[in-house]
């Protein structure tokens, strides 16, 4: 296919195509590298190796079915560009069933098995990075079961989780995980927590960590899809199959498991799957939005083996970590956003990590956009919207009916001229909380507590914020009431 082969014999002829094929084939994965992103690439393409060329069209090997029909769906076409930018002659590309390190099949780049026979092209072939070829015998290297399994999100790493308070009990129990699969006390991991705050990440992050150490197979699905794919196979009558594959796997992720409430032939399989694995040695790794225990709905006997192993939950944030999460993930992107600006996103939008990141990416990408300093302005004018649906609704009543309540005195006492440690201290939080969480100004909310001066709520202000800091069980009894409140 390029000149210069004249004169080898057959042998030589077939070596040197290969030798060349794996050159190409090298650049190519590089490009799809660049542009499917490193774990998308190492998921579903490494996995692929390079077969013959019959007149215009390469034979490109996959070593399951599964795997096959996927990188078909997904890059087919894009594979079919690729090559035909790189070999002209190559106008079609097939995609067939075939085990790695089979006689006819040559490795990708990152294991690209040159023949001994060659040309300067083995130089260029050997001088990229020398990972070892898959071997045969192995039986199981690493790999994410991509027949079966979502891809693994490259940001969710435990280098881009940022703990603090709230997710370190998590984290911890993650990164254990992550380590020494299947330790006992560890199996089932379980992690709840609400929205948008961090489980997926973690559960990507353990995933990631494993594959990097390269050795076991991680399977990471929602379990909506487990629900789909289940329902598939009843439907293609492969439920076998759909089992044996999943009891395959080294380590089993299961996000969102609450979505399996109510669909009971789902959970009863999943119940069935999740016996084998651990019966088997095997991880599993689940998370849901409530612990084992409040997520009614579920059948008791899953209920129990769940909350069997090592159950951590993530707490909402505190402002401290929204502040670290913030830093890192400005700093991460290289624009400058001052810490004032910062300060104002951590105490305006608390609901969760998601919503935070997506007001700072916003406001990254305008800077990016306009090339202008981020400043506190430009970041209410650029947020208006999401600041104004953060805007929270809560009046100075309500905050001074729940503070009442949960110190157990009279809401009279909110505007009461007593000064009682017990009756004045539940009052300043009021105040406290009436400040962060209402956008009333400082004399209107003395106002409320009994015609006070407007002092009185910056001092009370003051006080609660010191407290806070010096004393965690009082900084817990606020934050829940922020909290009740907020939502
Ligand atoms: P959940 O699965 O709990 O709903 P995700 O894991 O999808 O939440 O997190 C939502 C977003 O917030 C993701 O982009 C994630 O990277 C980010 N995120 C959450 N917690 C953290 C954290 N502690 N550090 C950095 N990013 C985080
Ligand atoms: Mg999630």
């Amino acid at each position: 296919m390029t000149g210069g082969l004249e004169g080898y014999d057959a042998v030589a002829e077939a070596n040197a195509q290969k030798s060349v094929l794996a050159i190409h084939w090298s650049r190519i994965c590089e490009r799809l590298k660049a542009e499917v992103g490193e774990v998308e690439y190492r998921t579903w393409l490494r996995q692929i190796t390079v077969g013959p060329v019959d007149e215009d069209e390469i034979t490109l090997y996959l070593p399951t079915r599964f795997l096959r029909d996927w990188v078909r769906g997904q890059y087919g076409d894009r594979l079919g560009t690729l090559w035909n930018a790189e070999v002209p002659a190559i106008r079609r590309v097939e995609l067939q069933v075939a085990r790695p390190g089979s006689a006819s099949a040559t490795s990708p780049a990152d294991g690209v098995t040159v023949p001994a026979a060659t040309t300067e092209a083995r130089e260029e072939a050997v001088s990229r990075p020398a990972v070892p070829a898959p071997v045969a015998e192995e039986p199981r290297h690493a790999e994410v079961r991509s027949d079966l399994a979502a891809p693994l999100d490259p940001r969710f790493t435990f280098d881009t989780f940022v703990v603090g308070k709230p997710n370190e009990f998590a984290y911890a129990c993650a990164r254990r995980v992550a380590e020494r699969p299947s330790s006992p006390g560890f199996n089932p991991l379980f992690l709840y927590g609400g929205v948008g705050l961090g489980k997926t990440h973690l559960m990507h992050a353990i995933g990631a960590e494993l594959l990097r150490e390269g050795r076991v197979s991680v399977a990471y699905m929602s379990a909506e899809k487990f629900m789909y794919r289940f329902i598939a196979a009843i439907r293609s009558q492969s439920t076998m199959e759909f089992k044996e594959q999943l009891r395959s796997v080294d380590v089993l992720m299961i996000d969102d498991l609450q979505f399996l409430i109510g669909k009971d032939n789902t959970q009863e399989e999943f119940f069935h799957t999740f016996n084998a694995l651990v019966d088997a040695g095997r991880q599993i790794v689940v998370s849901a939005d409530k612990s084992p225990s409040d997520l009614s709905g579920l059948e008791d006997r899953l209920r129990t083996r769940l909350g069997c192993g090592m159950v951590a939950d993530i707490h909402a944030t505190t402002f401290e970590l929204r502040i670290s999460i913030l830093e890192a993930k400005a700093s991460a992107s290289g624009v400058v956003v001052p810490a004032k600006v910062l300060e104002f996103l951590a105490h305006k939008i608390t609901s969760n990590v998601r919503e935070l990141e997506g007001a700072l990416n916003r406001l990254i990408a305008h800077a990016n956009l306009f090339g202008r300093p981020v400043t506190l302005e430009a970041t209410q004018d650029v947020l208006h919207d999401i600041l104004k649906a953060h805007d929270r609704r809560v009046t100075i009543e309500e905050i001074q009916r729940k503070v009442a309540e949960h110190w157990n005195i009279r809401l009279t006492d909110m505007s009461s001229a007593r000064r009682a440690r017990a009756v004045a201290r539940p009052r300043q939080v009021a105040m406290y909380l009436a400040k962060q969480l209402t956008s009333r100004s400082l004399p209107e909310i003395g106002r409320k507590f009994g015609n006070r001066d407007h002092t009185t709520v910056m001092h009370a202000v003051t006080r609660v914020t010191e407290l806070m800091e010096q004393d965690p069980a009082f900084a817990e009894d606020v934050e829940l009431l922020r909290r009740m409140l907020e939502s």
